[in-house]
């Protein structure tokens, strides 16, 4: 049993403005513990009731300043419980903070660079990378997704999720034991062999909340999500399983109700706006005061569900994500002292060991006939039937490879059955006369043959013995011209056969693309092709939901898209993604025509080697001479080489398989960030629609597309979008916080690539009617050129202002 309290970190996100130095600061001078100080400025110190104090100091394990890296992070904060859990205790991370303090970021990962994966990607890398190190034990992992929203919780791995609102899926409930453990209905398990595997199914999860998240739910900001992985350990041959849970967890928003400042509202209680965080700090509340015996756990599905990870079997670790600057430092200091509550929360983690009945019925079975058998001695209960034919054959095969065995310790096991135990006897005694009669017959056999022969002369006994020692040599010849007749098949074989499971090589390999036709591909025999194919199929599935949005786009609206597309921040990210990926695909090439090389040499050399050996025999025979006992040098060198090209191949061959996951990484970034933007498009199209429906006739619009003056422009931008208009006019680049304007047209300044007005209704014609967007093929019309003019109105702004 390992006891421990709560570990508690900080995270403090990078700011971009400077303003916020000299709100707090790090000091990690302190023995055990580092402490943050957090400096309330003296405009803000003013509002309190008590402005005594101007400073809160804060106590942590460590603090991870702004410049803290996602790797260090993973390091310090999450290996050591993906180390406790591969040893078979439960562990739980879980990031608490306001929204937009990084909690997603620390958690997940950020949306755009592979280096800025988070916990869940890195510990499921490490995990996987342990699991195969260790032959020792049988492992197997299960994922589950389970989000938290508004007191109820969806499966993010529900097959149904694609299709359906989040509303309309099967309700995760909660079912208790009568031993008080919790079980969760309809939360599916996912086995994942591989990285790969698991990390399919956190993109899924992800974007199957994305796609539920409508603007009416911000689940992303209201909603908890738990990731947990479930791992089970088994030594062979034991009955014995370990179970293991980790569970990482990106809370909700803790950003309280009334935001009005931070007067008043620091030293009071304020209402969360989350109601299960509420309840998760009365739960953390009640267990850092020692008297209480009742902890209302049952109060919320969330606490519930975290019920071990608080004050149970569990090492848990707490994560306090602040976004420091001066409007948000009444939450900073809220998470902080949420934070000090939990570090004194005691846990006690235990080894969750269960037999599987199964096994144990196996073993059992076993353990009883031994005891019959025993008992039946024991009682002087004979059998006296004879052993059947059957019985004695087993018997003599039995006792036959005991006799073979060279194993000291091995050991004939005929059960305790007194006629087979004299059986035994009997063919060991038979076995010894045979034996002793054979040895007897040869050594009189040959004492009569000597005796009957003339003594050898000298001359004929050299001549004999080079004669022997010839055909000594030629049959060295033959065995060796037989080895290599006989490796020469077997290659064969094996290159036709490796050539045919090669033959339907997967979509997208990187690595087949690189190498040239014919070569054997050493990676898509060795990473199996299972795993391959379902790591396929997660991703076409995703991509399947994506294209299949496109194709119900109208031309028109398809138009309209990819100059959304264009304008929009998040297409920069798409863009350098894609050049990433590129440069990644030309690396796993490289690495794979190196590969390839490696291959081809290590058979060169290894030919060289038989070559040279042959060469050395036939030498021997050729001067008569005895193979010579010192090793040859010219053999030694080919070995070394051989060996050096062994560790190149390998040495390149693990780093393409870890860019074969950075890959993978990279391509479902890439597919997370497009769904969104369409996601985006699709909101701001239906808004678009709504509100041109209401507030402008059609034929005016169409107008639009021609030139209009300049009094008319303002008229034409709805309200969002002039708003959208002042974001872009104002900071220069729109605040990420700022939905509104992202989700009008978000860059500053649209790009000068001419976007003539091509002839709209020309296209729209073209459209096949049987796909709708709006359902009103004059407003797909309208707002096409409504978007075009307000392009070449923002086109001529840019330049005006240029
Ligand atoms: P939360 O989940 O707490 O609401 P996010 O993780 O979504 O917050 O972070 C908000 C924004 O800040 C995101 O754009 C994220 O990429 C960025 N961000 C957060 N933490 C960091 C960090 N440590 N380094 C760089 N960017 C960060
Ligand atoms: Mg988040």
């Amino acid at each position: 049993m390992v006891k421990q309290t709560i570990q508690i970190f900080a995270r403090v996100k990078p700011s971009v403005r400077k303003q916020q130095q000299g709100i707090y600061s790090v000091d990690e001078d302190e023995k055990l513990a580092s402490s943050l100080e957090i400096v309330l400025p003296r405009d803000l110190a003013d509002g309190f009731v008590n402005n005594k104090r101007e400073s809160y100091k804060f106590k942590f394990q460590r603090i991870f300043d702004q410049e803290a890296k996602q790797e260090i992070i993973f390091e310090i904060i999450a290996k050591p419980v993906a180390e406790s859990t591969l040893a078979g205790y439960n562990g739980t991370i879980f990031a608490y903070g306001q929204t937009g303090s990084g909690k997603t970021f620390t958690i997940t990962g950020g949306a755009e660079r592979y280096s800025d994966r988070g916990i869940i990607p890195r510990t499921l890398s490490y995990i996987f990378e342990q699991l195969q190190k260790d032959s020792s034990k049988i492992y197997t992992t299960h994922i589950s997704y389970l989000e938290i929203y508004n007191e109820c919780g969806y499966d993010l791995l529900d097959p149904r999720h694609e299709a359906s609102k989040l509303e309309d899926l099967p309700k995760v409930t909660i079912l208790e034991d009568p031993d008080q453990n919790i079980h969760l209905k309809n939360l599916s398990l996912h086995q994942a062999t591989t990285e790969e595997e698991a990390l399919n199914l956190l993109f899924l999860g992800d974007t199957n909340r994305m796609i539920a998240e409508t603007p009416m739910n911000q689940a992303s900001t209201r909603s908890h999500c738990i990731f947990t992985v479930h791992l089970s350990s088994k030594e062979p041959g034991s009955a014995t399983v370990r179970h293991a849970k980790l569970h990482l967890v990106d809370l909700a928003g803790s950003e309280r109700v009334s935001k009005t400042g931070v007067g008043g509202l620091l030293l009071t209680e304020a209402k969360y706006i989350n109601l299960s965080l509420h309840y998760l700090e009365q739960v953390i509340i009640a267990l850092s005061e020692k008297h209480r015996t009742h902890i209302p756990y049952r109060n919320s599905m969330m606490t519930s569900v975290l019920r071990d990870s608080l004050g149970g079997n569990c090492m848990t670790t707490m994560i306090a994500t602040l976004s420091l600057e001066k409007r948000n430092i009444d939450e900073s200091i809220s998470t902080c002292r949420f934070a000090q509550r939990v570090a004194l929360i005691k846990n006690e983690a235990i080894l969750n060991e269960e037999i599987d009945p199964r096994l144990m019925i196996v073993r059992l079975q076993k353990e009883i006939a031994d005891l019959k058998a025993e008992l039946a001695m024991v009682t002087g209960e004979q059998r006296t039937e004879a052993l059947t034919e059957e019985e004695l054959l087993q018997l003599e095969k039995l006792i036959a490879s005991f006799v073979e065995d060279q194993d000291p310790e091995s050991r004939l096991e005929v059960g305790a059955d007194m006629r087979k135990i004299h059986h035994c006897f009997h063919h060991f005694k038979k076995l010894l006369n045979d034996k002793k009669t054979l040895e007897n017959t040869v050594s009189s056999e040959s004492t009569t043959q000597q005796a009957c022969q003339e003594p050898l002369k000298d001359e004929e006994y050299t001549k004999l013995r080079s004669l022997l020692k010839q055909r000594d040599n030629e049959i060295n010849i033959l065995v060796n011209m037989l080895k290599k007749e006989k490796k020469k098949t077997q290659d064969a074989l094996q290159y036709s056969s490796t050539e045919k499971s090669e033959a339907r090589p997967p979509p997208n390999s990187p690595f087949i693309a690189g190498s040239p036709a014919g070569q054997r591909t050493s990676f898509s025999s060795s990473l199996s092709q299972t795993q391959d194919l379902s790591v396929y199929r997660h991703r076409s599935s995703l991509l399947h939901k994506k294209t299949g949005m496109r194709e119900e786009m109208s031309l028109g609206r398809q138009e309209a898209f990819e100059i959304f597309k264009r304008d929009h921040a998040d297409s920069v990210t798409i863009e350098d993604n894609k050049q990433v990926l590129k440069q990644r695909f030309s690396e796993a090439k490289a690495l794979g025509e190196s590969i390839n090389e490696a291959r081809s040499k290590i058979g060169q050399l290894k030919e060289a080697i038989s070559q040279r050996h042959l060469q050395q025999v036939a030498l021997g025979i050729a001067e008569s001479m005895a193979p010579p006992s010192t090793p040859d040098p010219q053999e030694q060198k080919l070995r070394a080489q051989l060996e050096e090209e062994k560790s190149r191949y390998k040495t390149t061959f693990m780093r393409l398989k870890a860019l074969k996951v950075e890959i993978e990484h990279l391509q479902l970034l890439m597919d997370k960030a497009k769904l969104k933007l369409q996601k985006e498009f699709e909101a701001w199209w239906a808004e678009e629609a709504s509100s041109l429906q209401v507030n402008s006739p059609a034929t005016n619009l169409q107008d639009a597309a021609k030139p209009f003056p300049q009094q008319d422009q303002t008229q034409l931008l709805s309200k969002k979008s002039s708003q959208g208009l002042e974001v872009e006019n104002g900071a220069g680049k729109p605040d990420v916080c700022d939905r509104n304007a992202r989700r009008i047209l978000p860059s500053p300044c649209p790009s000068l690539h001419s976007q003539e007005p091509s002839d709209s209704s020309i296209q729209l014609q073209d459209r096949p009617s049987s796909i709708p967007l709006t359902g009103d093929r004059q407003t797909d019309s309208d707002i096409l050129a409504f978007i075009k003019a307000r392009q070449s109105i923002l086109q001529k702004k840019c330049l005006g202002s240029n």
